[in-house]
């Protein structure tokens, strides 16, 4: 049986393999940390804002927004609930993921667009072009979804899945700095 695999899993992964043994060998309940508390807060003001203001920072005249999209798909073996989906007025679906963050967008949130865009192509049979990196209030980057970086997300789910079915605890990050944040890390006993 095929692993199934969260479009968020894939973001842990890029950020260090060793968070889902954590996750799902273990498995250990991890931290709700004051970052992960105060994502969610600033998502809840995010989409009262988003309400009022039009979409031309997307580039569109007109379309609609869902928040907090539920997709799933039994071909890839993958799920996921994407922050935001914008549908264009000729019905272009756009994925969109709302990340606090002040630095740059990293390739594990690059990598979890992409799976959002694969959930949406198999769930309703459409081409996703592209989707958005939004960090509010301004930071949003228009990102592309090219044939290689679906090809690589789903050669980045099927190492999530050999984490997951491997009995071995996977090496940690090269950068200490990088722990700090981590929700895991008083379980990492070489920290
Ligand atoms: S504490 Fe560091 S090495 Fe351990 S899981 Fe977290 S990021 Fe990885």
């Amino acid at each position: 049986m095929t692993l199934t695999v969260r479009a968020s899993d894939i973001k842990q992964y890029c950020f260090c393999r060793r968070t889902i043994y954590f996750k799902y060998v273990l498995p250990i309940p991890s931290l709700v940390s004051y970052k992960m508390t105060r994502g969610k807060k600033t998502q809840q003001t995010l989409q009262q804002k988003e309400s009022r203001r039009t979409l031309t920072r997307y580039g569109l005249n007109e379309g609609t927004r869902e928040w907090n999209v539920w997709l799933s798909s039994d071909a890839l073996n993958l799920t996921g609930i994407m922050d935001l989906l914008i549908v264009g007025e000729d019905g272009t679906r756009y994925p969109v993921e709302v990340k606090e963050t002040t630095r740059a967008f990293t390739p594990g949130h690059k990598y979890q667009l992409v799976c959002y865009a694969l959930l949406l192509e198999d769930q309703y049979h459409c081409h996703v072009r592209s989707g958005f990196l939004y960090s509010p209030p301004r930071h949003l980057l228009h990102q592309k979804i090219t044939p290689n970086m679906r090809q690589y997300t789903l050669q980045l789910c099927d190492r999530v899945r050999e984490v997951m079915s491997d009995e071995r605890m996977p090496p940690g990050v090269r950068n200490p700095g990088k722990c700090r944040n981590c929700e895991y890390l008083r379980y990492c006993r070489d920290r």
